[in-house]
């Protein structure tokens, strides 16, 4: 399904995923490489321009916090959904409820016609089928043969030229069924000839729905398609040929420009290869949401592995501070009580462990971090100058006794201590184990 499209944006998805830094020059990349691949699909340009600067600023906005993976895939799909819609089911609400389909020669309309009427008919409902394709001198045959194959009436009249005199003669009819499908003829490009036509016929029919039909091939013609189409007042899209191998961008295009809701879109040439429109399904499906999640996944296990080395490093070299402490402490209020973790860790006795470390209680541990926010840069990267003034400044800052800050350092040395005997055991493994957290009593 829209391959084109489709390749083109999980490439550039997979790319952004597995970049090893998300900054400024990664997402700037991204919207760059995305641009390229939605111009070659046949995307309109200036849609193309205007969605990635709107892209590139949601993502950059959120640059104070970290840009996530996650966060990027989310801005993407939004963005999309922006364009295509949500989509919106076609409410039979009165009776006849009459739905014109209207497209240039070749679109599907004829077949979606069929297709719609096979859809309804189903579901119970007494469906007619109108053949106002009076340009195309075969266009009352195919309409009647395709009726027939599926047990649907078809008014028309092979010699009448005049759709709106066809409606007349079967004005009486068209009463008397829940649905009223109506087939029109198409040009090979815009005319106003066409134009005028389907302005005739929405006069005489006065329709509750009018669908443009466009093929999912409609390439760099959708923008000019659209606009014409939406002076005659469209109320949604039928997308066809979405089987083929159409690139798909011109759809995407033209569902921007004419701003109405897709209903169906048309997966087959056969009359029951036809779905209701469901943009979730359609995007997760156009950007491989599901694969993603397993991406998403595995990348987060790659970069933790580089965290987890960096910690290692600093932890052999000596060099932990409290900023790693503190991180250690948000990996631990991840992973549950502290027993919990210990007993998970193969060869690792609770023996080893000052009790009083055993006992840190969660709130405990939300205390610590309240301490932190009140250390200097200086403090959590040096924390053996951290002197009894300083201890006092901290407390009173965080709205903690004296004997808080002290407790925290203290549990801050004893885990360094742990860490230093900890040297020369499987370290490796351990973190690994852990995803690059060093389970906080170690
Ligand atoms: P019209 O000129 O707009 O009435 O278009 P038609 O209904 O005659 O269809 C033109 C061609 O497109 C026919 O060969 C159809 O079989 C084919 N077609 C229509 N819809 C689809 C679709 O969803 N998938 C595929 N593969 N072919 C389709
Ligand atoms: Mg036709």
């Amino acid at each position: 399904m829209l391959n084109s499209l489709s390749d083109a944006l999980k490439n550039s998805i997979r790319k952004i995923i597995g970049a090893p830094l998300i900054d400024e020059k990664s997402v700037d990349a991204f919207i760059k490489d995305l641009q390229r691949a939605l111009i070659k699909s046949d995307v309109n340009v200036r849609l193309v321009l205007e969605f990635t600067k709107n892209l590139k600023n949601r993502i950059l906005e959120e640059k104070k916090k970290n840009i996530s993976r996650e966060f990027i895939i989310k801005v993407l799909y939004d963005g999309l959904v922006k364009i295509i819609g949500k989509g919106e089911e076609i409410q039979i609400n009165k009776k006849p409820y009459k739905i014109v389909l209207v497209g240039l020669f070749g679109s599907g309309k004829t077949t979606t016609a069929a297709k719609i009427a096979k859809f309804y008919s189903k579901r119970g409902l007494k469906v007619a089928l109108l053949a106002l394709d009076t340009f195309r001198p075969a266009a009352y045959q195919q309409l009647k043969q395709l009726g027939e194959s599926i047990h649907v009436n078809v008014f028309g009249e092979e010699k009448e030229k005049n759709p709106v005199k066809i409606i007349n003669n079967f004005k009486n009819e068209i009463n008397k069924y829940d649905i009223i499908i109506a087939d029109t003829s198409g040009r090979n490009a815009l005319d106003k000839e066409m134009i005028n036509e389907i302005r005739e016929i929405d006069k005489a029919l006065n329709p509750d729905e009018e669908l443009l039909v466009i093929s999912a091939d409609i390439g760099q013609g959708a923008k000019e398609q659209a606009e014409a189409f939406k002076e005659v007042g469209v109320s949604g899209i039928i997308i066809t040929k979405m089987d083929g191998s159409a690139k798909g961008g011109g759809a995407l295009t033209a569902c921007y420009i004419a701003n109405v809701p897709i209903k169906f879109i048309g997966v087959g040439e056969k009359v029951e290869d036809i779905e209701k429109f469901d943009p979730k399904k359609f995007i997760s499906r156009l950007i491989g949401l599901g694969d993603l999640e397993t991406l998403l996944e595995k990348a987060k296990e790659g970069i933790n592995e580089e965290k987890a080395k960096s910690m290692e490093e600093k932890i052999m070299s000596g060099k932990f501070n409290l900023i790693d402490f503190y991180d250690q402490l948000e990996a631990m209020k991840k992973m549950g009580p502290l027993k919990k973790v210990i007993s998970m860790i193969p060869g690792l006795s609770m023996a080893n462990i000052p009790k009083e470390m055993l006992d840190i209680q969660q709130d405990k541990l939300k205390k610590f971090k309240i301490i932190m926010d009140s250390m200097t840069k200086f403090e959590l990267e040096n924390p053996e100058k951290i002197n009894r003034s300083r201890i006092d400044r901290i407390a009173s800052g965080a709205g903690v006794d004296s004997s808080d800050v002290r407790d925290l350092i203290k549990q801050f040395e004893n885990m360094k201590k742990i860490i230093k005997k900890m040297k020369g055991k499987n370290i490796e493994k351990i973190m690994k184990r852990f995803k690059g957290k060093i389970p906080f009593p170690m």
